[in-house]
């Protein structure tokens, strides 16, 4: 599995019409994933340790998909391997009243992981270029001198601008996209019905949004290919075998998190020589 085959940096355009939504590289059968899975948790455990310890860099991990796409056990999959302290996860509803008497961009600063943290968005202010475009939502609050036909493309930029900022002062984006076909979300939202105790995870505003399911596809497309830089790459992530994406997003953050090679603190002489004097009184107790 190469992990560039899958990454839009801006050299060239994701098109959901050519992608694979159940693509599984060279893996047949989920068993055959499952070892490089659990060696990139441990690998992950290992780095994330350094990246506290070092507490320079923090990585922000935006997921974004369709309902159903799996972005809640791959994240419970993706906690699994770090330790709870020095990771967040933030869920981005519909915004409240407060975060509506703001910017778009507002409440996910108010978010972001700190030093040495791991911050992960489930969902981000890439729904401020995705439902609230399908639907129109930005006509609600703004002036009109905001609000005209170039507005997403404002947002692309701003977001370009801002994630280049964040980049600039110490912070790794990684950004998943888990895409699913419309039949995989079709056969998850029947299992949700059916089955007594998935009917928790159903919604009637699923099915509201599949309706809008072109619409939404091609606003993740233009979404995606206006912000995929190389401060901030894009993945997307075939997402109809959950088990291969869980695969796949681990090797990501794993190959993210070397490349920054975070490393642990080394004392000076003096903390060194301080260290062996408090060794030598608590042995002499
Ligand atoms: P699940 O996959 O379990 O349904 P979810 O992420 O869809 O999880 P929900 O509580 O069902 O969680 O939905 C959150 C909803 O909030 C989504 O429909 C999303 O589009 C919506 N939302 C997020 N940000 C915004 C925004 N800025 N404006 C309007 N709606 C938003
Ligand atoms: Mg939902």
């Amino acid at each position: 599995m190469n992990i560039k085959d899958y990454c839009y940096d801006g050299d060239r355009k994701f098109s959901p019409k050519n992608f694979n939504t159940a693509d599984t590289a060279e893996y047949k059968k989920k068993r055959d994933g499952s070892v490089r899975l659990m060696e990139n948790l441990r690998k992950m455990a290992s780095l994330q340790d350094k990246l506290y310890a070092e507490n320079k860099e923090s990585v922000l991990i935006i997921f974004q998909a369709m309902d159903a796409a799996g972005k809640d056990s791959a994240i419970k999959n993706v906690m699994s391997g770090m330790n709870p302290h020095g990771v967040s996860v933030h869920d981005f509803k519909s915004p409240s009243s407060e975060e509506l008497e703001h910017d778009y961009l507002w409440r996910a600063n108010r978010a972001l992981p700190e030093r040495g943290n791991i911050g992960i968005f489930n969902r981000s202010y890439y729904e401020d270029v995705l439902v609230v475009k399908v639907r129109q939502l930005h006509r609600f609050n703004l002036p009109s001198r905001c609000v005209d036909d170039d507005i997403f493309k404002r947002r692309y930029r701003q977001i370009n601008d801002y994630e280049r900022y964040l980049y600039e002062n110490g912070v790794r984006i990684i950004k998943l996209f888990l895409n699913i076909s419309k039949d995989e979300q079709k056969a998850r939202f029947l299992a949700r019905i059916e089955n007594q105790e998935k009917n928790w995870k159903f919604s009637d505003s699923d099915i509201k949004e599949r309706t809008l399911w072109d619409q939404y596809q091609t606003a993740y497309k233009e979404a995606i290919n206006a912000t995929s830089t190389s401060y901030a790459p894009w993945y997307v992530i075939p997402a109809d075998k959950k088990w291969f994406s869980r695969v796949l997003i681990s090797e990501i953050i794993v190959n993210v998190l070397e490349d920054i090679k975070p490393q642990y603190p080394v004392l000076s002489k003096e903390a060194t020589a301080l260290l062996s004097e408090h060794r030598q009184q608590l042995l002499n107790e």
